[in-house]
């Protein structure tokens, strides 16, 4: 099936297609995106405030495979507290849908006019509690090692706690944001890291972005494999054009 025809199948057509920017601007250790040569974009989901709203969320990406996508993954940023309330019970939400994994997000989600207040030790304190709650809930294996503040909110606070707890965590931003979702009709491009929530209001946008970014050939992907495909093609590229990412075909595509 070609593009057209696949994108009529969903209803949808190319015109008005558009690639989102997104609008907060992230300092540059703060990623928002992981160039790579396999077409793969990172889909990040939030929140998870109501267990009907994950259902539902889990559900679309499920769903994509009866239109031919290959199996979605995600890295949900799930709050602390919808970890340390369903304990194991969180799993019952991802059913047959294997490949998830999870980032920290605080316990709260406290507003952004608070979280800009808290100094390192508290964003040490937060990491801690929610990394406790994760476990409790069985999630070890699961939780990787990326953080995103609400808001987005990037204090040198937040950057020095990510870069001292424990376990050191990369703080992650996003080039696709809920703003976007909503104008409708997204491509999300290659490398890019797209942030949905995981909300009932969100699962038809969200259907729709997959199939057009199937449809164009991209995939998502969670956030290590992501990473792990951006750290190939780094290699690839130094290695073979001496070094300087400047000459690199993958990372610099005509
Ligand atoms: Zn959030």
């Amino acid at each position: 099936m070609n593009r057209r025809a696949f994108l009529r199948l969903a209803g949808l057509s190319t015109a008005g297609l558009f690639v989102p920017r997104g609008i907060l601007e992230f300092p540059p250790s703060v990623r928002t995106a992981m160039e790579n040569g396999y077409n793969f974009y990172g889909l990040t989901i939030d929140d998870g405030w109501s267990s009907a709203g994950v259902d539902e969320t889990v559900d679309t990406l499920l769903q994509s495979r009866a239109f031919g996508l290959p199996d979605a993954s995600a890295t949900f940023f799930f709050v602390g507290r919808l970890l340390a309330d369903r304990g194991r019970q969180v799993f019952d939400a991802f059913g047959d849908f294997r490949s998830f994994d999870f980032g920290y997000h605080t316990m709260n989600h406290p507003a952004v006019e608070e979280v800009v207040r808290w100094s390192s030790d508290d964003w040490l304190r937060d990491m801690d509690a929610w990394v406790t709650a994760g476990l409790r809930a069985g999630l070890g294996g699961l939780l990787v090692a990326f953080a995103r503040s609400p808001g987005g909110v990037t204090t040198d606070a937040f950057l020095e706690a990510c870069a001292t707890f424990d376990t050191p965590l990369m703080p992650v931003g996003w080039s696709t944001e809920p703003y976007d979702w909503h104008r409708g009709r997204i491509l999300i491009d290659s490398g890019r890291i797209a942030l949905a929530h995981a909300r009932h209001s969100d699962v038809g946008i969200l259907a729709q972005a997959l199939l057009i970014a199937h449809a164009f050939h991209r995939v998502p992907v969670n956030l290590p494999r992501l990473w792990t495909a951006h750290k190939v093609y780094r290699r690839a590229c130094d290695e073979s054009w001496g070094g300087s990412a400047a000459f690199c075909p993958y990372l610099n595509p005509k």
